[in-house]
């Protein structure tokens, strides 16, 4: 059974992203919201652990973090969001949960040097978003980055944040997430005995 602990901090999670529900997901037709959303959704329909659902859910909680203009990528600056969001996910979750967050814009990288079919799957903001991001990675980068051992998760998690973009897409709510997010939470606990 899930403890106190785990419940407040999944109730903290949810309520986070619930209060940005409505902000326009960084020049696309969706919101942050539907955004996490659908990439959850797509983490499940793909059998994926409760950690990498609770990843793919949460990948962009550095967004919702950090309070740059939501057209900051424009400007040039990077707000490293996947390093913030990976930190302070890591008060609770094990690496299963924070290093596809934190390696998955290194991962739209990747997969730029290495599949020529996913660049045509960028939308612009995407695009434009890689340039303060690094840029497409070199063949010595894509070698590296391909040896860490969170790099197949990471990629998952790209390919699935590509996807959730669909404009009115159905797809189940916050509360459907909260056993998954429950399980992942434990599973980070039960590593630490
Ligand atoms: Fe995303």
């Amino acid at each position: 059974m899930a403890d106190m602990s785990t419940e407040k901090n999944v109730q903290e999670l949810l309520d986070l992203l619930s209060a940005k529900g409505n902000d326009t997901y960084f020049g696309e037709e969706v919101s942050v919201l539907e955004h996490c959303l659908q990439c959850a959704y797509f983490a499940e329909q793909s059998h994926a652990s409760p950690s990498t659902i609770a990843a793919a859910l949460l990948h962009d909680i550095g967004h919702i973090l950090h309070d740059l203009p939501e057209d900051h990528t424009r400007q040039g600056k990077d707000g490293w969001h996947e390093e913030i969001g990976a930190r302070y996910l890591s008060q609770w979750f094990d690496e299963a949960v924070t290093e596809p967050v934190r390696l998955h814009v290194a991962a739209k990288r990747y997969l730029c040097a290495t599949d020529p079919s996913y660049i045509a799957k960028l939308s612009d903001a995407s695009i434009e978003s890689m340039k303060v991001q690094g840029g497409i990675m070199s063949s010595d980068e894509a070698s590296a980055f391909a040896a860490l051992p969170a790099a197949t998760r990471a990629v998952q998690l790209r390919r699935w944040d590509e996807e959730a973009k669909i404009v009115d897409l159905k797809v189940p709510g916050l509360q459907h997430y909260l056993p998954i997010l429950r399980a992942a939470l434990m599973g980070a606990e039960a590593d630490q005995v």
